[in-house]
């Protein structure tokens, strides 16, 4: 494959296939979002309501955070239930595209950790992705079971898709954070990146 630092692949709705590890850049709150498209316009993701959000906020001040543009209370959608401000949002969950987000964008698996370096972090990861209908099938497990406690730096929603997608957590938009100030991340052994991905 083609080394390039471009893993950011839009993507529109009607391309999607059943397994597809998604993200948007615009969700109602965190910067990007991530679910598996499990088919008829519907998504599993994992999430958090908002005032678990405003405390990471605040803990996190450097972490840019999203404002909710959508009214705070709206009508339970007719396609998937969910209510804007309303307590669906807890755990995983399964919504409309709609209510996932806007701007939609294919992860990229397999990439190599040069170009992983390369890349925008939460856009990527370095392990290799199940086959489709495994994913779906993790994805809808974890939606009857649960994926424990959100938590940003530990446990969010890139580690829950990625599990779905490989059986691993890997968020690769929070490991600065995970690591004390002026450590060089990349000079870091592959072994101790993957805890750090892994939230562990
Ligand atoms: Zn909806």
């Amino acid at each position: 494959m083609e080394e390039t630092t471009d893993t950011i692949i839009a993507i529109n709705k009607k391309d999607l296939k059943p397994g597809d590890h998604i993200y948007a850049w615009r969700f109602l709150w965190i910067y990007n979002h991530h679910g598996i498209y499990v088919g008829d316009g519907q998504v599993i993701h994992f999430t958090t309501p908002h005032a678990a959000l405003d405390e990471i906020a605040k803990e996190n001040p450097n972490i840019p955070m999203e404002e909710d543009d959508e009214d705070f209370k709206s009508e339970p959608c007719p396609k998937c239930g969910y209510i804007v401000g309303g307590s669906l949002g807890i755990g995983v969950m399964k919504t409309c595209i709609d209510h996932f987000g806007k701007t939609l964008h294919l992860y990229v698996y397999d990439v190599s950790w040069i170009r992983f370096w390369l890349s925008r972090r939460g856009t990527c990861c370095p392990y290799k992705a199940k086959p489709l209908d495994q994913t779906v099938k993790t994805a809808y497990e974890k939606l009857k079971t649960g994926f424990g406690s959100y938590h940003l730096l530990t446990n969010n929603c890139e580690h829950f898709a990625t599990f779905c997608k490989t059986g691993r957590k890997f968020s690769g938009q929070v490991m600065a954070k995970r690591v004390a100030p002026g450590v060089n991340l990349e000079e870091l052994p592959i072994e101790e990146l993957e805890k750090i991905a892994a939230g562990e």
